[in-house]
């Protein structure tokens, strides 16, 4: 089975790393390109994100570790196509005009599927308006946005920012636009489920339901409360198109986690969920409206 990746992080950033580290990741292209090969990975979608060289606020947060990607950079690998990682806070302000430049330089590119936002982990509401201009861009290029939901790693973030419904009030406003909530909004996994049944254009990335290292059978067996909520969540949308598989590698290792979703997603739908709904998401918007 093929299968795309709808969200790792690509980065050099410490706080992947020490995670990372703790599940035998390599936080390194050349581990990244072993791993799909043995798993058939063909795909996958990083996620912006600070990483350690960035001490000022920077526009857009990019992977970085096959080098910045752009049009004259070769060293990024074609199989990690990227989402441009939004700092909500250094958008306000006189540096707009400058930063919606950078964005939409990537967003213009084929290797960029969209733009990420770190609700939560910044204080801004995803329906906030300093969020627009980058929506209409992201709009105009027929691309995806991607939402941090759920819980905010380490305490500095602000959780009423990062719930789910909170895109109950922004996806309606640009039904053209796919949403895509990370993480299943989990632990509000109920919530989340209700925003993507109400509105079409929203969707879910089974990232990160796990982090760190585990067997599957003992996780299941520890946690069996968790896996019989998140599967009768998922058996109650009843649309298995909503949803992606996505792993947020480096924070867990690819094998355990394939395993996990194909516990929770019938056999039948693994097509789907593994590969068909990240490429029509990501890669071919028919929601598209100008
Ligand atoms: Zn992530």
């Amino acid at each position: 089975m093929k299968i795309i990746d709808a969200h790792i992080h690509f980065c050099n950033n410490e706080n992947f790393q020490r995670v990372g580290d703790a599940c035998g990741q390599i936080n390194s292209l050349e581990f990244l390109e072993r791993e799909f090969k043995a798993h058939n990975i063909v795909k996958a979608v990083a996620m912006g994100t600070r990483s350690q060289d960035d001490r000022e606020p920077c526009f857009p947060l990019l992977p970085n570790l096959g080098g910045t990607p752009s049009v004259e950079n070769s060293t990024h690998p074609k199989m990690v196509s990227y989402c441009c990682g939004v700092d909500s806070s250094a958008i306000v302000g006189s540096a707009r005009g400058k930063v919606l430049a950078e964005f939409e330089r990537h967003l213009s590119s084929d290797l960029c599927v969209g733009i990420k936002i770190y609700s939560g982990y910044q204080k801004f509401y995803v329906h906030d308006r300093i969020h627009f201009p980058f929506y209409e861009l992201v709009q105009h290029y027929n691309k995806a946005v991607v939402i941090h939901t759920g819980d905010t790693a380490g305490g500095r973030g602000l959780l009423k920012y990062s719930h789910p419904l909170t895109l109950d009030e922004l996806a309606p406003e640009f039904p053209g636009i796919n949403f895509v909530m990370a993480h299943y909004g989990n632990p509000w996994i109920v919530d989340a489920t209700e925003v993507a049944v109400k509105n079409p254009n929203v969707f879910i990335d089974l990232s990160g339901l796990i982090e760190g290292y585990f067997e599957v059978d003992d996780y299941i067996e520890k946690y069996h409360g968790y896996i019989e909520h998140l599967k009768t969540w998922i058996t109650y949308l009843s649309d298995y198109g909503k949803f992606m598989f996505g792993t947020d590698w480096p924070l867990v290792s690819f094998a355990p986690y394939i395993e996990l979703i194909k516990r929770l997603v019938p056999e039948c739908h693994w097509n789907e969920v593994f590969y068909e709904n990240a490429e029509r998401i990501f890669f071919h918007n028919e929601n598209f409206v100008k």
